[in-house]
């Protein structure tokens, strides 16, 4: 087994791993305060659901609302992105519209966007990514004057960049465990209340489950966290069959509602916001590598909200596959969990099916093939960022 090479080879030192992504998940204290309110109250409406992709598919179904439609309906995606929101598409027999990317960036090509638009458009989905929302503001313009809905997926950014600024119709947010707020699962629909009295009969449609916060769920919680350290982490990413990290596509066989205890949230919540903005740490310290042609993904001006709090991973853009590869490879042969993330577009992902647009998109390929992230949970230290940095910088001279 590779575990035992590797302590024969290296002996003890060699054997700890920093995780790429992933943050501890929150004790329940025994008495719980009375919840609170969620910042994004005012204007939106909470519904959970047992997932991110599920509240996707929920906001699909919302988007297509209870007209009978002689036609498939069809939900613009940008060509890079997580498979599931393909699979949540699918759930609701609609069919994927897939959009090229702007060049060095995470963001859809607006004039691609206006392209993908037909008669039976009704919703674009605007996916923030590691932390850098989606161009909202100029997507909402598009979806009004096109009369489409408009859905934030922000299962990869909190807080969601429209909860005060009303961008979007509907918010998807995931507490999945890569995710900015970590509960191990579930996520949520957020709908704007001035869309809620048409939207409610939709959602009622889906059932509810019960969400237990028992002695399994504690057991389970201490388990995950003690998985996140460093030395079970690498004797985990060696195990066979588990394939951690391996981008996969899953179809999403059902849409399910969960009574998520809004204490869990709160705590979730708590606990992000605990953590720092280390993304600035690398943004500073890594800024020379902009000199040899790589790119961070903060290319827009994004909220000073967002600037100040934690996010999921750091990500950014080598100057070509091949650096990204090596860059991956030196810094995992250094014990650092960096990740290429997705690797390819939505249509090269296996078992992808059944989606339309153009067959090629140039910006996003590129993208896919040189984006590099770099972990920002709690347990990176700053001896961590200093070898990072060493690293990537070494390597962008040579
Ligand atoms: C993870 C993710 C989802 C799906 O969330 P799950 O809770 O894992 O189902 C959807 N969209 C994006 C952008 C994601 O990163």
């Amino acid at each position: 087994m590779d575990a035992i090479k590797a302590l024969r080879s290296q002996g003890l030192r060699g054997l700890a791993k920093l995780r790429p992504v992933g943050s501890r998940v929150p004790r329940i204290p025994p008495n719980g305060e009375a919840p609170s309110t969620f910042d994004w109250d005012e204007n939106y409406h909470t519904e959970f659901c047992v997932s991110g992709t599920t509240a996707l598919a929920l906001a699909v179904a919302v988007a297509i609302g209870e007209r009978q439609l002689a036609y498939t309906p069809e939900v613009i995606l940008p060509a890079y992105g997580c498979p599931d929101l393909v699979a949540a598409v699918l759930a609701q027999k609609a069919k994927p519209v897939l959009v090229d990317l702007v060049p060095d960036s995470p963001h859809m090509d607006l004039e691609k966007v206006k392209e993908a638009f037909s008669g039976a458009t009704v919703a674009i989905v605007g996916v923030g990514l590691l932390g850098v929302p989606e161009r909202l503001e100029l997507l909402s313009e598009l979806c009004q004057s096109n009369g489409v809905a408009l859905i934030e997926d922000s299962a990869q950014c909190f807080p969601p960049a429209s909860e005060h600024q009303r961008w979007a119709d509907l918010i998807v947010l995931s507490f999945g465990r890569g995710k900015p707020v970590n509960l191990m699962g579930g996520g949520a629909l957020l709908v704007r209340k001035d869309l809620l009295s048409g939207a409610k009969p939709i959602i009622n449609r889906f059932p509810l489950i019960e969400m237990k916060l028992g002695f399994r769920w504690k057991v389970k919680r201490l388990v995950f966290n003690f998985l996140l350290r460093r030395f079970p982490y690498f004797l985990t990413e060696k195990l066979p069959g588990l394939n951690i990290g391996e981008t996969r596509f899953k179809t999403l066989d059902e849409v399910v509602r969960l009574a998520l205890p809004e204490r869990l949230l709160h705590l979730g919540i708590d606990h992000f916001h605990q953590r720092s903005a280390m993304h600035r740490d690398y943004l500073e310290q890594l800024d020379p590598l902009q000199k040899n042609g790589w790119c961070f993904l903060d290319t827009e001006p994004i909220s000073r909200e967002l600037q100040r709090v934690a996010r999921n991973r750091f990500g950014l853009l080598a100057p070509s596959r091949h650096h990204r590869d090596l860059a991956e490879r030196k810094l995992n042969r250094a014990g650092v969990g960096a990740s290429g993330l997705y690797r390819r577009i939505l249509p090269k992902i296996d078992g992808i099916r059944g989606i339309s647009g153009t067959s090629d998109y140039p910006n996003a390929r590129s993208f896919a093939e040189r984006l590099l992230t770099l972990p920002c949970h709690e347990d990176v230290t700053t001896d961590d960022i200093t070898l990072i940095v060493r690293i990537l910088i070494g390597l962008s001279r040579e």
